[in-house]
């Protein structure tokens, strides 16, 4: 056995090193040239006029939600099982988080949606988790029909695509560029919208509420990308498609490796929607010879990392208990799921060998 198989890898390519020494060296270190290169492939590939480039994908939701105006007194309806800065963002903003329960795809069932609607209702915040797109063709007309603005967090889904329609292009999108993500810069979030007013909006609340020097239009922040972070995310943006690939590509080989095993349910794409494997995540449920936490444990044992995304529902913990903006109600298939759900690896750094080990692993220790 050689080397532990992780469940994320950074690589950043020998050009994409010198592109930062060089940007080192222009002393431009702050928000520029790179950061706007970097927006306009955002612009390319969620198709739309505006990208905004921001500190973190935390950053911006919550940008996104208040340049769609979303503020004290108003509801946002999200779903129960994602990452904490989801309802975070909603909270940060002052707004009251609702939650709509999950379907089969580990996302918001679109047909609970409507009954979730109230006259307070601002927005939705549908999550494209794992790296598989909402059911948008479901979740839209609802939305349109109520005049309710959509903001995608679309931190761990960046290419993906429902039909010929890329995620990021419904109304507002949210994108992460967190070190685990598909495409990293350490640190990083992308606002895009076709709105004119919410990019305006967006890169005012950016940058100090600042029109122009010393004018000011509203109270606003500092959320500004730094070029050094930027130059890191273009050569790997400029190879989405083969990074995506490669990502699909280990995922059908973990899918022909894993078929056939008593108790463990391989992730499927529904079909018209192009899922980028963000995390491969597979289900092991009550018929499974052992429970989840241990296969876990005997994965590691063998030298293979895996991941619980997420371990509960995202407002299960204490600081939300009590917590005025959130409206909590019963999700069991979120609840079902996180009791459930294990992502094994899937970058596109694994090489055959290791994807085989990551077979046997799971084998071995199912019996199976
Ligand atoms: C990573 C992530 C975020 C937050 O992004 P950061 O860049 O870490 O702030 C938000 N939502 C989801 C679903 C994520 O996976």
């Amino acid at each position: 056995m050689t080397g532990f198989v992780p469940i994320s890898r950074v690589e950043i390519d020998d050009a994409t090193i010198e592109a930062l020494v060089g940007v080192v060296r222009s002393g431009m270190l702050a928000q520029g040239p790179q950061v706007r290169r970097l927006e306009e492939l955002f612009e390319t590939i969620a198709d739309t006029e505006h990208a905004v480039a921001v500190t973190s994908g935390t950053a911006a939701l919550v940008l996104a939600l208040q340049a769609n105006g979303v503020g004290p007194g108003d509801e946002v309806i999200t779903t129960p099982f994602t990452f904490v800065a989801t309802l975070n963002a909603i909270l940060a903003c002052g707004a009251k988080a609702l939650f709509v329960d999950i379907g089969d795809d580990f996302n918001m069932n679109a047909k609970l949606l409507e009954a979730a609607i109230t006259e307070r209702t601002r927005a939705i915040l549908p999550v494209h988790l794992y790296g598989l797109p909402a059911d948008m063709d479901e979740l839209m007309p609802v939305a349109r029909l109520q005049g309710i603005t959509v903001i995608e967090d679309a931190a761990q889904a960046i290419g993906a695509s429902v039909g010929s329609t890329p995620v990021g292009s419904f109304g507002t999108a949210c994108f992460s560029l967190y070190a685990t993500k598909n495409v990293t810069t350490g640190e990083g979030g992308v606002i895009t919208t076709n709105s004119d007013e919410v990019a305006r909006s967006a890169r005012l609340l950016r940058n100090q509420g600042m029109v122009n020097r010393y004018e000011y239009e509203v109270v606003g922040f500092n959320h500004r990308m730094t070029d050094l972070q930027a130059v890191l995310g273009i050569r790997q943006l400029e190879n989405l498609t083969s990074i995506n690939d490669a990502r699909r590509a280990n995922a059908q080989t973990l899918t022909e490796g894993l078929d056939g095993i008593e108790g463990l349910w391989l992730p499927e794409v529904p079909l018209g929607r192009t899922h980028v494997f963000h995390q491969y995540t597979v289900r092991v449920t009550e018929d499974s010879r052992i429970p989840r936490d241990e296969l876990a444990e005997e994965l590691r044992s063998a030298g293979v990392g895996s991941g619980v995304y997420y371990p509960r529902p995202v407002f299960d913990y204490d600081v939300f208990r009590d917590h005025p903006g959130v409206i909590a109600g019963p999700v069991p298939n979120a609840r079902q799921a996180s009791d459930q759900v294990l992502s094994l690896p899937v970058h596109p750094s694994l090489t055959a060998t290791e994807l085989e080990r990551v077979v046997a692993a799971v084998r071995g220790a199912m019996h199976a």
